[in-house]
């Protein structure tokens, strides 16, 4: 996904650094309506000395969505996985794609508890815990769709460029309220599946609750990787940009990402940004993140906290990530150990199976 940055350079550290919002694809403009809902942050109740500002953030923006749900004349439903990890509201009649939308949103926060182990954090990253639940919205009222946006902006003025750009589009994202926004659109409609895009999108969430901001393909793989393993295809937003009609959904765990490793293009994998879309590297990407989750689930770790270290060091570029040419490379080598490359290439020559996400985790073995 494209992480659009705010010219509002953050004054709290990186590693609290957020995204402010993230964007769907297009959809046709509409009008603008009154805002609803919570004052600005600054005219709030003062906070506790020890909050947050992310904490803060996450704690307006969930009210605006519970005022929202909470409005009758709105015909908001809401229903919540069985692991009480998701909550999804949403003002679509048939209960079909939002039922099925949510069953895959909790199957794929359990795949990366799998993969990477529980993650709960402590102390000031309370705003990143479990029991605030990640939200999904699926909204079919426009007015709905633009009094939310509004009412964010309103509360939260550092979002007001990127869900600007979200009155022309089909949602957003929102990381520190771990908030996914979804307003259907006639035309995509029938393009996007929801069950896919919406639990591909709050792997992206889950990666910046427990890594924070990271090289934009990093998540994106994992995203991919968890959708493939979980659905057999990638319909996520990785590769919408011009390929989604040419590129097969299917068939990423096996030929194509094979060749694809033996292109002689993995080195490019550490400077790709998705744009753009290269489909030999993306497949790359892709099978790194296959064999680092599933293979080496800690060294993975490492690399992420390193690359996040190292985001910390310079949080004046906030919101984007840039790293020094080769820096990515030498991370990953450091994490990974002599030869990654080597191994990772092997380890593809023959497409892997799937694990077994319903059975407790083998120990990880190279
Ligand atoms: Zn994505």
């Amino acid at each position: 996904m494209l992480i659009l940055t705010t010219s509002l350079l953050l004054s709290w550290t990186a590693a609290a650094a957020a995204p402010a919002a993230t964007l769907a694809p297009l959809c046709a403009p509409a009008p603008l309506l009154a805002p609803f809902g919570a004052r600005p942050l600054a005219q709030q109740e003062a906070p506790t000395q020890a909050e947050h500002p992310l904490e803060a953030e996450a704690r307006v923006v969930e009210k605006i969505v519970a005022e929202l749900v909470a409005d009758k004349g709105r015909k908001l439903k809401t229903t919540q996985s069985k692991d009480g990890r998701v909550l999804l509201h949403t003002d679509y009649r048939s209960k079909r794609e939002p039922k099925k939308v949510l069953e895959n949103a909790a199957d794929f926060l359990h795949a990366m508890d799998w993969y990477l182990g529980p993650y709960q954090p402590t102390g000031k990253e309370k705003w990143k815990r479990d029991d605030r639940p990640m939200q999904i919205l699926i909204l079919r009222e426009e007015q709905t769709y633009f009094d939310l946006v509004d009412a964010i902006i309103a509360a939260a003025p550092r979002h007001q460029a990127s869900l600007g750009a979200a009155r022309e589009r089909n949602g957003f994202t929102i990381y520190p309220a771990k908030l996914r926004v979804y307003f259907r659109h006639v035309v995509l409609e029938g393009m996007m599946r929801l069950e896919h895009a919406l639990p591909h999108d709050l792997i992206h969430l889950e990666m910046h609750r427990r890594y924070g901001h990271l090289p934009n393909w990093i998540p994106e793989a994992v995203a991919c990787a968890v959708e493939e393993q979980l659905l057999q295809t990638i319909h996520g937003d990785w590769y919408t940009d011009g390929m989604v009609l040419q590129t097969a959904h299917g068939g990423w765990r096996g030929t194509d990402t094979r060749t694809a490793m033996d292109s002689g293009k993995l080195a490019k994998l550490y400077e790709y940004t998705g744009k753009p879309y290269d489909t030999q590297v993306s497949h790359i990407a892709y099978g790194f993140a296959v064999y680092a989750l599933e293979t080496h689930p800690a060294e993975f770790d490492a690399l992420c906290k390193a690359a996040q270290a190292r985001y910390d060091e310079k949080p004046e570029e906030g919101g984007l990530f840039r790293l020094g040419k080769g820096e990515l490379r030498q991370m990953a080598m450091d994490a990974f150990g002599a030869g990654f490359h080597d191994r990772l290439v092997e380890w593809w020559q023959k497409a892997p199976k799937r694990p077994n996400l319903k059975k407790p985790r083998p120990k990880p073995k190279g």
